[in-house]
């Protein structure tokens, strides 16, 4: 997948979240915000036919060797598109679904139980300041980690596997829950996709193993 990126569907309805997380904020959150990161990351690309062969990835692992004039274009629109299609798919019309016992048996390792990795994660959540992400994250060492993210900064430089991640934006609530930013994090735990998660996990661990 590289340049011209395109609008990724919803892989649900967009009232499927309902009522946790409602269909105009979905309308909202997918048709303008991220169609709006996926267009300025084609703008910014469109003088470049040396970039348009490049992956998403490929593009913000290298953001900083980019020309001048297209490095913070392609890091806050490449990372806006990136984040937001890995936090649209990390969610389910399925409610409370749960880990597969593999990545479960790793949460009770590295933070007790699920229950405490909720409340450390929502604590996460709550604390980032403006705007950004919390991700569920594997490290280089194989340990799942809780890590923040400003704006649309990605796990990318960081060398952290993604999970899971919750948008925290205000654009992700502000509709339903005005400022009450835990609300929101209340409601999203029901509708996160913990088999789609699993399957992230599984993923990483497999190369790790290889
Ligand atoms: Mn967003």
């Amino acid at each position: 997948v590289h340049y011209p990126f395109v609008l990724t569907p919803l892989p649900y309805d967009y009232n499927a979240l309902e009522p946790f997380i409602d269909e105009k904020t979905m309308h909202l959150h997918h048709d303008r915000h991220l169609k709006t990161y996926v267009d300025n990351l084609n703008a910014a690309l469109k003088n470049y036919p040396e970039f348009q062969t490049w992956s998403l990835e490929r593009l913000l692992k290298n953001v900083n060797w980019l020309p001048e004039d297209i490095k913070t274009p392609v890091k806050n629109n490449g990372g806006g598109v990136y984040n937001h299609e890995f936090y649209f798919n990390n969610m389910s019309a399925e409610r409370d679904t749960q880990p597969s016992p593999e990545l479960l048996e790793q949460i009770d390792r590295d933070f007790g139980s699920l229950d405490e990795f909720k409340q450390q994660f929502k604590k996460a959540a709550l604390g980032v300041f403006g705007s950004g992400y919390a991700w569920l994250a594997l490290d280089k060492n194989g340990k799942l980690v809780i890590k923040q993210t400003a704006n649309q900064d990605t796990l990318i430089p960081l060398e952290l596997c993604p999970v899971v991640v919750i948008d925290v934006w205000e654009h992700a609530y502000y509709l339903k829950n005005y400022n009450v930013r835990a609300d929101y994090i209340d409601n999203w735990f029901h509708v996160v996709d913990w088999q789609k998660a699993s399957v992230n996990y599984e993923k990483h661990t497999a190369i790790e193993k290889a």
